[in-house]
């Protein structure tokens, strides 16, 4: 999406050429003269959509479009309109699609020239093609979407825990609670065959929730057998999706969760990810506020992915941040991927912000972290995510540094 200036008087849009993007006006006033109104010509204003086909693919514009004075127009063209389709609630998206064609139909019949009828004609099977794709596809989500809400009816979820160590004095400090589905006919599944679909389809709300509370749950427990056992305390580490912060009374959620599971509150940590900061920024800080004034700790998850902003740790309150497994890979032998990693973590330290290593599968990345001065580490060197029962083995042990 971006913004154009239009002087008053010149022609935007022209009957007949075939577009790629439809503008919404925010200032100024533009004439429409089209052939599928009533009206032969007429003005739009602040709010106001105009070249709508030119969001259809292979449609052709029917108005010519006329800045009647100086405006500025939104450009929203068919690629974004599509990634947007595609990321909506397929049943929204089976009816944007069907509504789409049948006005592109309707309009071509009615008031298409012989040509425009005729190139419309010739790519029936094409368009015929790609809708039963797209329908196929919308039948198997609708599927996969039922079928995750019956897995969550009849508890097929379930939590493993992988531990993460304090880089410093080598005990168990907390887990990262990671969803695992108990299919009953495919066995145990990661969240690799159905994280995605689950956000797509929107079921990652329901989902992240259940996550949410079953962490606090668990945590719970934790806090009894270590305050029995004289372990120190642990975190749980909980993974958010961006969609759940799409929910307007998330944090009211989360607040009556805590309450109703009796969880310590600073116990719990909420991962999030840089999309969460990005999507909707001011909405999302208010909400990060809440949270962490409610005493949750907020960490910053798969760093140095996507856009990794620094700016961003100044903006939200993070209390830590996750540095992403592909740093610990890279780190050892790229020298960028080295200097990346030791200034995040030497600006860390300035900020107060806790670092958490992932991925450690080596000694030598643990000793670099170690040296490195990063407060925790995470990785199949130390664990991979264990069953719940399993970590109560865990609970009060102490990594040995340099004994592995
Ligand atoms: P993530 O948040 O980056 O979680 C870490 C993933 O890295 C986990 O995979 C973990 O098993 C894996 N991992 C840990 N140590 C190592 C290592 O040393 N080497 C390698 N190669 N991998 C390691 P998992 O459990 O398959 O989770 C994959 C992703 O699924 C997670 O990535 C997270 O984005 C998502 N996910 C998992 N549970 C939840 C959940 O409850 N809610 C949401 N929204 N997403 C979840
Ligand atoms: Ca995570
Ligand atoms: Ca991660």
């Amino acid at each position: 999406m971006h913004r154009v200036e239009i002087k008053k008087g010149q022609q935007i849009l022209t009957s007949n050429e075939v577009g790629n993007c439809a503008y919404i006006v925010e200032s100024g006033k533009v004439t429409i003269s089209d052939r599928v109104t009533s009206r032969s010509s007429y003005t739009v204003g602040p709010g106001e959509i105009f070249g709508e086909y030119g969001i259809i693919e292979e449609a052709t514009h029917y108005s010519t479009a006329v800045a009647c004075e100086d405006s500025l127009l939104v450009v929203v063209t068919q690629a974004e309109i599509e990634e947007k389709s595609t990321l909506a609630d397929p049943m929204l998206r089976l009816f944007l699609n069907f509504f789409m064609d049948r006005c592109h139909s309707l309009t071509v019949r009615h008031y298409g020239t012989d040509e425009q009828q005729k190139a419309f004609s010739s790519r029936r099977l094409d368009r015929e093609n790609k809708i039963q794709r797209s329908k196929a596809e919308i039948v198997e989500q609708f599927k996969i979407k039922e079928e995750l809400q019956s897995a969550l009816e009849n508890s097929e979820f379930v939590l493993h825990f992988q531990p993460i160590i304090s880089l410093r004095g080598g005990y168990t400090a907390g887990f990262e609670a990671l969803i695992r589905w108990e299919h009953p006919t495919r066995g145990l599944l990661s969240p690799f065959h159905f994280i995605d679909i689950a956000e797509q389809t929107n079921m990652i709300v329901p989902i992240g929730e259940w996550v949410f509370q079953e962490a606090c749950l668990k945590s719970r427990d934790f806090d009894a057998y270590t305050a029995r056992t004289n372990a120190p305390e642990v975190f749980i580490s909980v993974n958010i999706s961006a969609k759940q912060f799409a929910v307007p009374n998330m944090v009211d959620r989360f607040k009556a969760i805590a309450k109703e599971t009796g969880v310590d509150v600073p116990r719990i940590q909420l991962e999030i990810t840089e999309s969460v900061l990005m999507e909707d920024a001011e909405t999302s800080n208010r909400m990060l506020r809440e949270l962490k004034n409610y005493g949750f700790q907020l960490v910053l998850d798969d760093f140095g992915t996507g856009y990794s902003s620094l700016s961003y740790l100044h903006q939200f309150p993070i209390d830590k941040l996750k540095i992403d497994r592909s740093f610990t890979l890279a780190m050892l032998n790229d020298q960028d991927s080295l200097e990346i990693v030791r200034a995040i973590a030497g600006l860390s330290h300035n900020m107060d912000i806790e670092i958490v290593a992932e991925g450690i599968e080596t000694m030598e990345q643990l000793s670099l972290y170690r040296d490195l001065d990063c407060h925790y580490g995470q990785g199949y060197l130390i664990s991979k995510p264990l069953p719940v029962e399993k970590v109560y083995d865990i609970l009060g042990t102490r990594m040995a540094f340099g004994k592995i």
